[in-house]
C-alpha cells in the first residue's frame, strides 16, 4: 500500500532528507490513511533535533521544543515536526520525567500507546510497523504496544484514550488491553481533570457511541465521576445517545441525565467552562419536566434560555420520551412562531419600563418590580396588550 502525501508534507520530508536526516509521517495520519480516511492533520517525526529543524525551515514556531516539537509553517498551513524520542522514566502514572532524543525511529515507535498509532511511513522506505499495527487496523483492534499493564502504569490517560479511540473508530479493545485497564483503572486519579474532560468529550461526540459501555466494563467510570456514584443505566443512556445529534452539551446532558442536582458539581469537577456547565445543567434539570403546549408556557422557558437551547431541550425530551415526539414538534413550531411574530416575553421588550411606572406614582423598589412582572405576565398571555400598556397605566 502507498500513502499519497500532501505536497507540503512531501516537501518537509524531502527537505529534512536533503539535510541528511530521516523523516516519516507518523501516528494518527498514518492510522487514518491505512483505514482509507483522509487525515485531519499530518504529523512528521524526524531524526533531526529541534534546533536542526528550526535551521532548515524558514517559518517555524517552537511549539514544544523541550519535547522535541517544532511547528513548520508552509503556505500558512501548520505541520508538527517532532524529533524521534524515547520517554524517560515515568514516576507518577502521568508524564515521563524527561525526554531523550534518539536517532532510531523504532525507539520512537516503541513509546507510542497503541499498535495502530505506532506506524511510520516514508514515501521511499514504506512502512515502519514493528508492532503489526496495520494488521490490527485491518482486524479493528486496539492493542497496546508492549505489555498493557506496564504501559497504563506509565501513563494512565492511555486507558481513556483506548476507550475514546474505540468510540471514534468502532474498534474493539484487545482482551489483554481491556483487562489491563480494569487492573489499572484507579490510576486515573493521577490524571488532571482537564485531560480527562477532553477525552470524555471526544468519546461522547464520537460515532460508535456504544463504546461508552467500556467506561463501565473497564471500571473507569468511578474515576471520571469523582465523588459521585454512577446512578444511571449505561445501556439506556447509550440507546438514547444513539438518537442524539453529536453536539457536546446535548450528549453531556444525556450522559449525566441521572445526576439531577449534582450535575453542575460533576461538570465543575471536570473543569468544564461556566457556559457549558449552566447549559448542560439546565437540560438535565428540565429533561423530564412536562412543558404544556401553550404559548404562554413556552414563553416562560424562552424567557430564561435562548431559543436554540429551548429547541435543544425539546430534542432531548423527544429522545427520552419518544412517545411525546409529535407534541414536542408542535412545541418547536410554536416557539419559532413566537419569535417570528416578535411576541414579548422579557421585561426588556415590554413597552413600559420602571421609569414609566415611577412617573405614574408607583413607589420605587419592590412595588415597581412586582408591577413590571404583573404586566409582563399579562402581555405573555395576550401579546396585543403590549402596544397599549402606556394607556393602561
Ligand atoms: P487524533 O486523531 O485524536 O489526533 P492521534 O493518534 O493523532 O489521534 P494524538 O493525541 O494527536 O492522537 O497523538 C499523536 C500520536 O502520539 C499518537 O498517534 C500516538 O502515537 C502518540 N501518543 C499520543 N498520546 C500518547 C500517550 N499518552 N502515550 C503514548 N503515545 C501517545
Ligand atoms: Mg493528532
Amino acid at each position: 500500500m502507498k500513502i499519497v502525501l500532501p505536497a507540503n508534507v512531501t516537501k518537509i520530508i524531502s527537505m529534512l532528507e536533503s539535510h541528511g536526516h530521516e523523516a516519516y509521517i507518523v501516528g494518527g495520519c498514518v492510522r487514518d490513511s491505512v483505514r482509507g480516511v483522509v487525515p485531519k492533520d499530518w504529523d512528521i517525526t524526524t531524526s533531526a533535533t529541534p534546533h536542526e529543524v528550526v535551521e532548515i525551515f524558514s517559518h517555524t514556531v517552537e511549539t514544544g521544543i523541550k519535547h522535541g516539537t517544532v511547528t513548520v509553517i508552509i503556505n500558512r498551513l501548520h505541520y508538527e515536526v517532532t524529533t524521534y524520542r524515547i520517554d524517560g522514566e515515568y514516576l507518577d502514572s502521568r508524564r515521563p520525567q524527561d525526554v531523550i532524543f534518539t536517532s532510531n525511529i523504532y525507539e520512537d515507535l516503541s513509546r507510542r500507546d497503541f499498535t495502530m498509532n505506532a506506524i511510520a511511513y516514508n514515501p521511499a522506505c514504506g512502512f515502519a510497523d514493528p508492532y503489526e499495527g496495520q494488521k490490527d487496523i485491518a482486524r479493528e483492534i486496539i492493542r497496546c504496544v508492549g505489555n498493557p499493564t506496564d504501559r497504563f502504569k506509565e501513563d494512565a490517560l492511555r486507558m481513556l484514550r483506548a476507550v475514546r479511540f474505540a468510540g471514534q473508530l468502532g474498534f474493539t479493545l484487545e482482551k489483554e488491553t481491556h483487562n489491563a485497564i480494569i487492573s489499572q483503572s484507579a490510576n486515573l486519579v493521577n490524571i488532571s481533570a482537564e485531560r480527562i474532560r477532553e477525552e470524555i468529550v471526544k468519546l461522547l461526540t464520537s460515532p460508535y457511541i456504544e463504546a461508552v459501555k467500556l467506561l463501565e466494563t473497564t471500571d473507569l467510570l468511578p474515576y471520571i465521576l469523582i465523588d459521585q456514584p454512577f446512578g444511571g443505566d449505561t445501556n439506556k443512556i447509550i440507546s438514547q445517545l444513539e438518537y442524539c445529534p453529536d453536539s457536546e452539551p446535548l450528549r453531556l446532558a444525556l450522559f449525566l441525565s441521572w445526576s439531577g442536582d449534582n450535575c453542575e458539581k460533576l461538570l465543575r469537577t471536570l473543569r468544564f467552562d461556566n457556559k457549558t456547565i449552566s447549559e448542560v445543567a439546565r437540560y438535565v434539570n428540565c429533561l423530564h419536566t412536562y412543558i404544556p403546549l401553550f404559548r404562554y408556557e413556552i414563553k416562560k422557558y424562552l424567557r430564561h434560555m435562548p431559543q436554540a437551547h429551548f429547541e435543544n431541550l425539546l430534542t432531548l425530551q423527544s429522545i427520552v420520551k419518544p412517545y411525546d415526539a409529535k407534541r414536542l414538534d408542535a412545541m418547536r413550531r410554536e416557539s419559532r412562531d413566537i419569535q417570528e411574530k416578535g411576541e414579548c416575553y422579557t421585561l426588556k421588550d415590554l413597552s413600559v419600563n420602571g421609569i414609566d411606572l415611577a412617573e405614574v406614582g408607583i413607589p420605587p423598589g419592590k412595588a415597581i418590580g412586582d408591577k413590571l412582572e404583573e404586566l409582563l405576565d399579562a402581555v405573555m398571555r395576550d401579546p396585543a396588550l403590549n402596544a397599549d400598556l402606556h394607556s393602561l397605566l
